[in-house]
């Protein structure tokens, strides 16, 4: 009697049924690599003119000089004060949680000194620039703004500049006004492959970039995979996701809305309820039913839980947190009386919603930890956007005299192993001349 998967870790052929779920292809579509290769070559070697023509036949709308692409701060504040006032206090008060969080996050640079007066440590620097990339085509993301900008601010990133496409011409005032709190330096109506090239390879008019972030569709995707290594990327997210473990005692109208949740991003998001209380599955299954034609995008969500979707009865709370931590999924409600006490062994998700009254929403928009997480599967060895994305490390030795000749006996045994006898003196020399 629903539109989702029934499946029982008891099944004998769970394991199959749950990989097969969990399949996902990424990006790897040979005529969307060849578009975006060639849109990739046309910005590196014309530049500008490559971009103007671009943004003409896919963004529908003719700039008439380079200028013309940016969008200056001013034109930002304009935004900022044209928009709603609710609006105005939503853009701040989630950008002060966002900000707050991120503080947090914050790494610094740690050293210590050895016996003989040596030092070792860690120096720790922001990014001399950042590019944002910001999704336009078919809807806007005022809140990825946020998610992606306040953390490369809180780490100290010298310059941020924003692209964000504008089809057939239209600015959305929201998306600005959210680069204005979140402190974009510089912003350029571009989009799409074309603006990825320009952040990676810089143009006479938008500056280039050491590192660019931000979600965006196929070729978006496929444009930052093949600039990496150039500069550096954030990630390439897969599908939104949510894994819902519910012990039976939260009402199954919220828990039916989370699914939901996820599900209206897209048609290939996936949404999973474990629950060891059969008749609990019965009841937000007939919710589901019920609450679906309730919904805008209904249609998308409904094809979303039909292909990907799942409730599954679990044997109890273990084996639930065992099928958790095999999913590793992006976002994990635990609904439970004592999430505290289980939380522990989560080992793989990369957002934890702990108890009935954590919406999985209320972290997309304005709790305060990132929005920006792994997606399929890659919470195994991969964390939230952060400012330490935004961060890098630098090793520092500060060798003492006696410290150095100490060093040099031993470099010098293991550089002369290896046959580098360049290495082996250059280790001496310190050492001969130590007191
Ligand atoms: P977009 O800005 O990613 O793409 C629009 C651009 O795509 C256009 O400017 C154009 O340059 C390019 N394009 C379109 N058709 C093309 C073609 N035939 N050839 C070459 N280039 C072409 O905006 P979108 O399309 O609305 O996609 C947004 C994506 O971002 C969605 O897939 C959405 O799911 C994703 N998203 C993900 C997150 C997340 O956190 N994971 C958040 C927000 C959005």
């Amino acid at each position: 009697m629903t539109m989702l998967q029934r499946l029982s870790t008891s099944d004998p052929d769970f394991a199959d049924r749950l990989a097969a779920l969990l399949a996902w292809e990424s990006v790897s579509d040979d005529r969307v690599q060849q578009i975006v290769a060639e849109i990739l070559r046309a910005v590196r070697t014309q530049g500008d003119a490559a971009l103007l023509e671009y943004t003409t036949r896919f963004d529908r709308w003719t700039p008439t000089t380079p200028a013309d692409l940016e969008l200056p701060r001013a034109r930002l504040e304009q935004a900022w004060h044209t928009i709603p006032a609710a609006q105005r206090q939503a853009l701040d008060a989630a950008a002060e949680r966002i900000r707050t969080y991120a503080e947090h996050q914050k790494l610094s640079g740690w050293s210590y000194r050895d016996a003989d007066g040596t030092l070792l440590g860690q120096q720790v620097t922001p990014l001399d620039r950042a590019g944002l990339y910001v999704p336009g085509g078919k809807a806007a993301y005022p809140s990825s703004v946020l998610m992606n900008a306040i953390p490369a601010k809180v780490a100290g990133v010298g310059e941020l500049i924003m692209v964000v496409p504008t089809p057939d011409g239209e600015l959305n005032e929201l998306v600005l006004a959210a680069a204005h709190v979140a402190g974009v330096d510089r912003a350029f109506a571009i989009g799409g492959a074309q603006a990825v090239a320009a952040l990676a390879y810089g143009t006479a008019t938008i500056p280039g970039v050491d590192k660019i972030v931000g979600p965006g569709n196929i070729y978006v995707a496929t444009a930052k995979r093949a600039v990496f290594g150039q500069v550096g990327i954030d990630m390439v997210a897969g599908p939104s996701e949510i894994l819902v473990i519910c012990d039976g005692a939260t009402d199954p109208d919220w828990i039916a809305m989370d699914l939901f949740s996820q599900a209206e991003h897209d048609e290939d998001a996936q949404s999973i309820l474990v629950s060891w209380d059969a008749a609990f599955l019965d009841q937000v299954a007939a919710s589901i039913e019920r609450l679906l034609p309730t919904l805008e995008r209904a249609p998308i969500i409904e094809a979303a839980l039909r292909a990907r979707g799942a409730l599954i009865f679990a044997r109890d709370l273990d084996d639930a947190i065992a099928v958790a931590n095999q999913i590793a999924p992006e976002h994990l409600e635990l609904s439970v009386a004592d999430p505290e006490a289980i939380v522990g062994r989560i080992r793989h998700a990369g957002a934890i919603f702990m108890g009935r009254y954590t919406a999985e929403a209320l972290g997309d928009y304005c709790a305060g930890p990132n929005h920006v997480l792994p997606t399929s599967r890659t919470a195994r060895f991969s964390s939230p956007l952060g400012v330490y994305d935004f961060q890098k490390r630098s090793s520092l030795i500060l060798a003492s005299a006696a410290g150095s000749a100490r060093l040099a006996q031993t470099a010098s045994v293991l550089a002369r192993g290896e046959g580098l006898t360049a290495h082996a003196r250059s280790a001496e020399y310190r050492g001969e001349c130590a007191p």
